[in-house]
């Protein structure tokens, strides 16, 4: 069986002269597999004519197509399709009542899908897009015997209510001038407004209007409307975006304890690995070839599910979905040795912006070295960074780049892209600017694997593709000092760690220097070399210490925190330990929060 895939917004066979029609050897022979569609004016393939021999995938300039070769059998497994040469998905997952399941999966591979079919807002068309109205009978047919059978007979009779906060909450709150307060109690449906502003510390916003709101406090407030509602299924989707550690072991809280309400279905998508571990009971793990098709796996537990994903084979399955597996040390890796010739060194700084007042310990930072900064939201990172940048200038103290002359690169949170540019447009500008080779640039892009996004318009990217197009932009810039602020949002797991080891490499090829805010710990400890850790009162009083060795940074953070990660034994990744647990008390008292490992037979 063969999948063909056009993405539309790459194709542009009027530039091309429909080179992927011209050269089909099956055309040639006067079989009509891919021609131009009337109605739409791009190519459209006939899979079950295609042979697959890779030819038009091959000349198109644009990489606009894709066919892939899947066994006959799945074939009775489709849930859904987009359209005619369009994203597929086989198999959904099996929510059980009072279980947390969690999806994992690369960005691409239908997680978001998954959520909106069983919200009811998509009606699975079980592969059948050429019928317009889609018979909700058939859905419930094709699932006969199995519980997804009883899930689907419920929605489509309107018995099964369900909350769904979704991945974007930018564009969905940003323009609205509506209260906070209005906003999450027209949601409320049983008596959970108390208790969820207090869990996710909502008092001061209360009164706040949604477009006054940063993406912090947006994502609060979205978690806070969904978990207020009594319904019967909760579909969070990528709840800690934008979110610092403390807010996202608050929201891991809060969605567990929705865990009470017996006859609940809770299903959520998270890249954070340590936050998805704690909250998940179950795991499905999607794979496949992202924007092609998504296979959703069987259920597996969270800690087997977690250690398949990054062994990279599903047990179950028999299948191998990555050739390489992720692994982690035990220990803090050894830095690459940066080199001893410090970028430059800073003193004592002090800031005070309205009623905020920051302070800065003195540090130095050496060529190729990467320092993570570690902190609540609030508490002064930006205000940081921009001292360091001399994009502001302290009251007391010297900003070091400013008399030094240094070249510094900022990637900000909040990415807000120019208007009308395409990502070639945008890389273009960046490589008129630089003085030195491209050798970096295109080592990158081939790296992050973007060049199928260059016709692509900024704006109508979505936010991991985006994220990356911001990252790459950054770091191509030729600078003494790059300043990256939370490089992860949006990105899947293994693009997180695959941009770790990149911004690494990046930074002692250029024999540079970066820091780098983060709030997922887990990827933390790939990318830093030593840490600076922010502690205060946020939107009050913030103090960044000097630079701390990895280890003791962890230390000095995760106890500001309250919590430890003991590893897993199998793969070594960190778990985050059970409040008040063995591990948890004695690895308080040791001090030791995060380089901690017991082997099995100790
Ligand atoms: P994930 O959540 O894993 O990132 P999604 O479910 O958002 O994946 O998307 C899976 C694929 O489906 C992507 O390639 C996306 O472009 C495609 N897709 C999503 N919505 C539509 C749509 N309405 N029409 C066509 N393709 C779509
Ligand atoms: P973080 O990056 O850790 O989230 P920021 O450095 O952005 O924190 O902000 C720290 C505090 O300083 C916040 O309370 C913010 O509102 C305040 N602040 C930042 N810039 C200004 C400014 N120009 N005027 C007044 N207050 C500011």
């Amino acid at each position: 069986m063969r999948i063909a895939v056009l993405d539309h917004s790459l194709c542009k066979p009027k530039d091309c002269g429909a080179s992927c029609v011209k050269f089909c050897p099956k055309n040639k022979t006067g079989v009509k597999t891919i021609f131009i569609d009337e109605n739409t004016n791009k190519p459209k393939i006939i899979e079950s004519l295609c042979v697959g021999c890779g030819i038009c995938i091959k000349k198109c300039p644009f990489r606009a197509l894709e066919v892939v070769n899947l066994p006959e059998e799945l074939e009775e497994n489709c849930i859904h399709r987009y359209g005619p040469n369009s994203f597929k998905l086989y198999k959904l997952p099996i929510p059980r009542t009072g279980l947390v399941l969690g999806l994992i999966g690369p960005n691409g591979t239908g997680k978001t899908t998954v959520l909106q079919i069983l919200s009811g807002e998509i009606i699975p068309n079980l592969g059948v897009y050429d019928v317009n109205n889609v018979e909700k009978y058939k859905v419930i047919e094709h699932f006969k015997g199995t519980e997804l059978q009883t899930y689907f007979r419920r929605l489509f009779n309107g018995d099964l209510k369900t909350s769904y906060k979704p991945q974007n909450i930018i564009d969905l709150h940003l323009s609205s001038n509506i209260k906070v307060s209005d906003f999450i109690e027209a949601s409320a449906e049983y008596n959970a407004v108390n208790k969820v502003k207090d869990a996710l510390n909502l008092s001061g916003l209360w009164n706040h209007k949604l477009n006054e709101l940063s993406g912090g406090e947006l994502q609060r407030v979205a978690i806070a409307s969904t978990c207020v509602k009594d319904a019967h299924v909760y579909l969070i989707d990528e709840p800690t975006s934008y979110l610092d550690v403390y807010e996202r072991i608050k929201v891991a809280k809060l969605i567990r304890s929705l865990v009470s309400k017996k006859e609940a279905y809770i299903i959520i998508v998270e890249h954070d690995l340590a936050v998805l571990d704690y909250l998940s009971d179950v795991i499905c793990i999607l794979y496949g070839k992202p924007g092609v098709y998504g296979i959703v796996s069987n259920t597996y537990g969270v800690r087997s599910g977690i250690n398949a994903y990054l062994e990279g084979y599903l047990p179950i399955e028999n299948v191998q979905i990555r050739k390489e597996s992720i692994q982690f040390t035990i220990h803090p890796p050894a830095p690459e040795k940066p080199s001893e010739r410090k970028t430059f060194q800073w003193g004592f700084m002090k800031k005070i912006l309205g009623t905020f007042r920051i302070e800065v310990e003195p540090g130095q930072i050496s060529r190729g070295e990467v320092v993570g900064i570690l902190g609540p939201n609030g508490i002064g990172k930006t205000t940081f960074i921009k001292l360091i940048a001399g994009l502001i200038q302290p009251d007391e103290g010297y900003s070091p780049t400013s008399y030094l002359k240094l070249r510094v690169s900022y990637k900000p949170q909040y990415l807000s892209p120019p208007k009308n540019m395409t990502v070639k447009e945008f890389f273009d500008l960046i490589f008129k600017e630089q003085t030195s080779s491209h050798s970096i640039g295109n080592e990158l892009i081939d790296f992050l694997d973007i060049r199928t996004l260059y016709n692509r318009k900024l704006e109508e990217l979505s936010g991991g593709e985006l994220q990356k197009i911001a990252i790459a932009g950054c770091l191509l810039r030729d600078a003494h000092i790059y300043l990256i602020d939370e490089p992860s949002a949006f990105l899947d797991i293994e693009q997180r760690l695959l941009l770790a080891k990149m911004i690494r490499k990046i930074i002692l090829m250029r024999e540079a220097s970066a820091f780098v805010v983060e709030h997922d710990v887990i990827l933390v400890d790939f990318i830093a070399d030593s840490l600076i850790v922010f502690t205060g009162f946020p939107n009050i009083f913030g103090l960044a210490s000097s630079p701390m060795k990895l280890r003791n940074g962890m230390n000095h953070f995760l106890k500001t925190v309250g919590i430890t990660f003991r590893r897993d034994k199998k793969t070594k990744r960190p778990r985050v330990n059970k409040e008040g647990a063995y591990l948890d008390r004695l690895q308080k008292k040791i001090g030791e929060y995060y380089y901690f490992f017991i082997d099995e037979e100790e």
